[in-house]
């Protein structure tokens, strides 16, 4: 970020590495303020210093009075949260930058109950927050998988009666892939609330998140059949409920689902409703995909980035039907 502008508490210059705070001592010293706040979005949202939203012209805008940027080309008005997902915010600059540090220094990042009891927020205010993030965090996975690639199904939420879960039961169904490496260890994970195991909710999974011609590992459900007419390589290893249980097939995949379902218990309860369990997924997969980044500082930097660069949504949008 070589434009990045000091505005006295932030180390001058920045250097490549060191654009985010490594302690909390150090976050509390560089955002104490809106201004600090507002220098650093425009530094993430125009890496390259500004450009008119409007015009697409770059070059120094004039600045007003509360923010706002005037583009010397064609004078439109803006700033730097308007068109991103904190368009209109009335919560301070500083309550999201403290708010986006504990969600991503923390190891398993905060539930909105608490996010409202450590920043004494409402609420409502606490849960916007945290929606908006997990908005953001989608964004930052972009890239497909590859390589050797496992793919199952795991039921999350819900109730189980009679005690055998199984493609029958009444619960979410959670697609999960993951990138097995050799000799050990996991790569990255993508996940999507599905509607069902069905052949079509499952091709369509695969297509969005593994790269073609890598090998995606399966039991042997029918639903991954048409793998074998594809663009992937397919390995399947069919398991009767007598012999191998499924861990020993597919490590990381049932790794994977037992860790995402004690952060649901744990971290929040298990108060994830259907129809915002995709939100949690995203937040999951990005602190997951994330686990061995070498400073939960970057991570916080990261995190601000999509947030300053993602496209703003409605309160509406957010509440109901936002459709990842
Ligand atoms: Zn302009």
């Amino acid at each position: 970020m070589e434009h990045f502008e000091s505005q006295g508490h932030l180390p001058s210059p920045l250097v490549a590495g060191r654009d985010y705070p490594t302690t909390y001592r150090e976050f509390i010293e560089w955002f104490s303020d809106e201004a600090a706040c507002v220098a650093y979005l425009e530094a993430l949202r125009w890496p390259d210093g500004f450009e008119c939203p409007q015009c697409g012209i770059a070059g120094e805008p004039w600045r007003e009075t509360r923010g706002r940027l005037v583009c010397r080309s064609c004078r439109h008005q803006s700033s730097v949260t308007a068109g991103t997902l904190l368009e209109k915010t009335r919560t301070p600059l500083t309550t999201w930058f403290e708010a986006a540090w504990h969600v991503t220094t923390t190891k398993n990042g905060f539930s909105a109950k608490s996010l409202e009891r450590t920043l004494g927020v409402r609420y409502r205010v606490a849960w916007t927050m945290l929606q908006r993030f997990r908005v953001a965090m989608v964004r930052a996975e972009r890239e497909p998988l590859s390589g050797s690639v496992e793919v199952d199904e795991a039921r999350v939420g819900g109730v189980e009666h009679d005690g055998k879960p199984g493609r029958g039961t009444r619960k979410c169904v959670v697609a999960i892939a993951v990138e097995v490496k050799q000799p050990m260890g996991f790569g990255r994970v993508r996940m999507r609330h599905v509607t069902d195991a069905s052949a079509a909710s499952l091709r369509l999974f695969v297509c969005a998140m593994v790269a073609p011609g890598a090998t995606v590992h399966t039991d042997g459900w029918s639903g991954y059949n048409w793998l074998a007419q594809s663009p992937y390589s397919h390995q399947r290893t069919v398991m009767s409920a007598s012999e191998d249980p499924a861990h020993v097939a597919m490590p990381g995949v049932h790794r994977i689902a037992s860790l995402l379902k004690r952060w649901i218990l744990g971290t929040h309860q298990g108060s994830v409703s259907d129809e915002h369990l995709q939100a949690y997924l995203e937040e999951f997969t990005f602190r997951f995909n994330r686990r061995t980044s070498r400073s939960r500082g970057l991570v916080f930097r990261r995190l601000l980035e999509q947030v300053a660069t993602t496209a703003h949504i409605s309160e509406a949008d957010l509440i109901h039907g936002y459709q990842w």
